[in-house]
């Protein structure tokens, strides 16, 4: 089976959150399984762009309204990756390093799934399933089945996977001239809310639409940022298939970005190295429980409440618990955080930026992941926790109620609370501080974890059974 991802992140191309992880390593296991797993992506210009050598596969021009661009086709030609990587290079368009955030993000990935069309359409062959990711791609499944020029790929079965519902693209009806022709009387398939609205496009155009975790795809029915509606309308071609993890890249044994590798059986040695040289570089105690958290620092990750959790944490176990803080995003959270850190210098350490290596060194030296997320569609990062021996603390939503069992509970190993508010939030601090002092409980999970299976293959395979099912 030939399957084409159409993504705007895809690890380690670019990278801005678990969107990348997901198109990093999902093609891999499925290009494992024996099939022709392609990714196509944006060409920003970066890192890995000059680093990587690539072969010119197509080469065309396209109208953006009134605008023409030049477009190239890259092929990455070392298979680097594991799987066949293009990239989609529009100069003046999509030449920026940068993935999001740039005041022109519409015309860009507008521009981006123009060419992408444009591109296959060209194929002498039509592949099993396009299977686009989040509203960077969503107009894609819109463009097949009704833009007059890719007639030819109607019947091309599309996938929608929402990666996270509440970014969905909306413009205004004022740039409807960018799209190239289609049929006008399809028009309110674009239309939600009196916006073009990419992701609700998708929902109601792609074949089928899957959300990364099924109490996710459960949430969003009844909370999905104004589009609950639309999923109960579309709930029959819906389903929850869970993330996985790329075991080869998060592998504690054979990790280069840590100093010391550690397998089930010297799990013990290799975290608490880890943690000393952590501790010793950010003037945290060594002694005392680590508590880690990584991510945006974004209300929805629930960031807005670490001031106030860690603060409050400090106070009431009388400082016997260490916070390190990995993010960046909310410019208030951050200056927050900066301001509890220069009250509690030994209680808290921050590194405000994203630093991929020093990522793998928390996951590995830290004792608990907390996630007092609000909204976490799948979160990769309790999995990658669990697979590094660091128990995870996670509010029950979305993929965390799915991957985190609480150890009071039969054959559990983590710490859930319901609410993402302080309250809840420290009560499981102080959870977490009463299971760190009962080191015969806290080593047997930190060895269970470290054996738990997150790899991708049964969720690999649960799509394949999907593309497997829209074949006529
Ligand atoms: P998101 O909603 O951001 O996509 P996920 O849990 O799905 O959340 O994925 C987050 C990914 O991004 C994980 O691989 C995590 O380690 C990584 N990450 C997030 N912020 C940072 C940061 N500041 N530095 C390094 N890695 C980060």
């Amino acid at each position: 089976m030939e399957i084409l991802h159409v993504s705007a992140e895809c690890y380690p191309v670019a990278k801005v959150g678990g969107l990348a992880d997901v198109v990093g390593a999902l093609p891999k296991y499925q290009h494992d399984e024996g099939h022709v797993a392609k990714v196509v992506m944006p060409a920003y210009r970066n890192k890995f762009l000059s680093e990587n050598s690539f072969e010119l596969v197509h080469q065309a021009g396209m109208w953006l309204g009134h605008d023409w661009y030049h477009f190239n086709v890259l092929k990455e030609t070392e298979n680097v990756l594991g799987f066949d990587l293009y990239l989609v290079d529009i100069p003046g368009l999509l030449d920026k390093e940068g993935v999001y955030g740039h005041y022109n993000d519409t015309e860009r990935f507008l521009g981006f799934q123009v060419a992408v069309c444009d591109w296959v359409n060209e194929w002498q062959h039509q592949p099993d399933v396009m299977h686009c990711h989040d509203h960077h791609t969503g107009m894609i499944p819109f463009l097949l089945k009704y833009g007059y020029k890719y007639s030819r790929l109607a019947t091309t079965p599309t996938v929608l996977t929402i990666h996270n519902a509440q970014y969905q693209g909306q413009f205004g009806w004022d740039k409807l001239y960018l799209l190239p022709s289609f049929d006008l009387w399809k028009v309110g398939m674009l239309d939600w809310n009196g916006a073009i609205n990419p992701l609700a496009a998708a929902i109601k155009c792609a074949w089928r639409v899957t959300t990364v975790s099924p109490s996710y795809m459960q949430e969003l029915l009844s909370n999905a940022n104004g589009l609950e509606a639309l999923l109960n309308y579309e709930v029959g071609k819906t389903s929850g298939i869970l993330n996985g993890i790329d075991t080869k890249v998060w592998d504690p044994s054979s990790d280069p970005m840590l100093d010391v590798n550690y397998t089930a059986t010297t799990v013990e040695k290799g975290k608490k190295e880890t943690k000393l040289r952590l501790c010793e570089k950010f003037n945290l105690d060594p002694a005392l429980p680590l508590i880690i958290f990584i991510g945006r620092l974004v209300d929805d990750k629930g960031a807005d409440l670490l001031p106030e959790i860690i603060g409050r944490s400090l106070h009431e176990t009388g400082n016997k618990v260490s916070f390190l803080v990995l993010g960046s995003g909310d410019k208030h959270i951050e200056w927050r955080l900066e301001q509890t850190r220069n009250f509690a210098p030994s209680g808290l350490a921050l590194y405000i930026g994203y630093n991929e290596a020093l990522a793998h060194q928390l996951y590995a030296g830290a004792d608990f992941l907390l996630m007092p997320s609000r909204v976490e569609p799948c979160g990769l990062n309790q999995m990658y926790a669990l697979r590094y021996g660091t128990i995870p603390m996670v509010r029950v939503t979305g993929g965390l109620k799915d991957t985190v069992i609480d150890y009071g509970d039969k054959g559990g190993f983590g710490i859930r609370f319901v609410h993402a508010s302080i309250w809840d939030t420290c009560h499981a601090v102080r959870r977490a501080l009463e299971l760190f002092e009962n080191r015969t409980t806290f080593n047997r999970i930190r060895k269970t974890i470290l054996k738990l299976d997150h790899s991708w293959n049964k969720s690999a395979q649960e799509y394949i059974d999907l593309y497997t099912s829209l074949k006529s």
